[in-house]
């Protein structure tokens, strides 16, 4: 016997490029370009010595109070990255494939890899959006972002009903990381008192802008929790450090000011997707604090490179069908000013189009 032959298989994900250089406009991994709220930030002396409480009580009480539900139906975890492996790892144990779209987040087909559960991706339509309907047969579990990503999309709540519906057996797992920035009522937390099946997971990464700190959470029926606590316990007690229990409590607190800065992000969404779509971009409709959008007659990769040398980082994803359109994160209204100023100077885009 060789060890080298009995090394885990695994292809990781590959996340976003993390410039040093901080004269970037940084538009490639949908961080939120505002810092999270003051108080987030008011002293606070970490005794650094203890462990951290393993159950990290507090951040749960406060996000079980916001969302009007218990504490015993809210799991947390080191981002939702470390939520989503955890719901693979507890859930996703049947012989029969998950199913997940195939323009979809990219770290699903990863953790399927790692934790050797079989995995059928599902083509999403023409028009990017995903079919209800496809996802109704027999299966291991379901998992997609809602709204989903890279394209931005939201599948409306009775379409989520719908899979739902089709899947009392499996755990469908609705990855709401964006959600904040889509219209209110679009998330599955309501769907919650009819499904016990129903994961919903959501991150501080985005409209909390903690990506840095590490912050993801999930919500379920009890026993959906409790199961997912149970593999917890057995791997690692002491996922969430004192910071980001504190910290995350804080920016809970502070709703009038997360709201605030998710309604900007949605305006300046709105303003620079109008700007794309007069350069002839097309641009899919986002329900998120990105844009996926391509143009018909300059190719994705070229934008890419020509604005990653002027200091613009883009997202590129040269797999087939994505490989027309560029992710961009909303930045800041000067960030996003300088992005169209750049692509209508240093792009042979529609001249006509350009000066009206
Ligand atoms: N889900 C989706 C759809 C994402 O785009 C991301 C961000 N890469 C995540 C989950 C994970 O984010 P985090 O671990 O920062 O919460």
């Amino acid at each position: 016997m060789n060890w080298r032959e009995y090394i885990r298989p695994v292809t990781p994900y590959v996340p976003g490029e993390q410039p040093r250089d901080n004269r970037v406009i940084k538009l490639n991994t949908n961080e939120n370009p505002y810092p999270p709220s003051p108080k987030v930030m008011e002293p606070y002396d970490f005794p650094l010595r203890k462990y951290p409480d393993p159950t990290a009580g507090d951040l749960v009480q406060a996000i079980a109070d916001y969302h009007g539900v218990d504490k015993e139906q809210v799991f947390v975890g080191v981002g939702s990255d470390d939520v989503l492996g955890m719901a693979f790892l507890t859930f996703f144990n049947s012989d029969l494939p998950i199913l997940f779209p195939d323009i979809s987040y990219s770290f699903y087909p990863v953790w399927a890899e790692v934790f050797q559960i079989p995995c059928r991706s599902i083509p999403v339509t023409e028009d990017f959006t995903i079919r209800a309907e496809d996802y109704l047969g027999e299966n291991g579990g379901v998992v997609f972002p809602n709204p989903n990503a890279p394209t931005g999309i939201l599948l409306p709540k009775e379409n989520v009903k719908q899979i739902l519906d089709g899947n009392r057996d499996s755990i469908v797992i609705v990855d709401e990381a964006y959600i904040d920035f889509a219209p209110e009522g679009s998330s599955a937390l309501s769907l919650l008192p009819e499904y016990d099946n129903l994961l919903v997971v959501r991150t501080f990464s985005k409209s909390r802008s903690m990506a840095g700190l590490r912050i993801g959470y999930a919500i379920g029926s009890r026993e959906v929790i409790a199961a997912m606590q149970a593999v917890k316990y057995s791997y690692n007690s002491y996922t969430m450090n004192q910071p980001s229990i504190v910290w995350g409590v804080r920016s809970i607190q502070d709703d009038a000011y997360f709201r605030e800065m998710v309604q900007k992000i949605v305006a300046t969404r709105e303003r620079f997707t109008a700007a794309l779509q007069d350069m002839g971009f097309r641009v899919l409709p986002s329900a998120t604090n990105f844009v996926f959008a391509g143009h018909p007659s300059v190719p994705a990769r070229e934008i890419f490179e020509k604005a990653r040398g002027n200091g613009i980082f883009f997202r590129y994803f040269s797999q087939p069908r994505v490989c027309d359109f560029l992710r961009i994160t909303i930045g800041t209204d000067e960030e996003m000013d300088q992005v169209i100023r750049f692509l209508r100077e240093n792009l042979d885009i529609n001249p006509k189009k350009l000066y009206h």
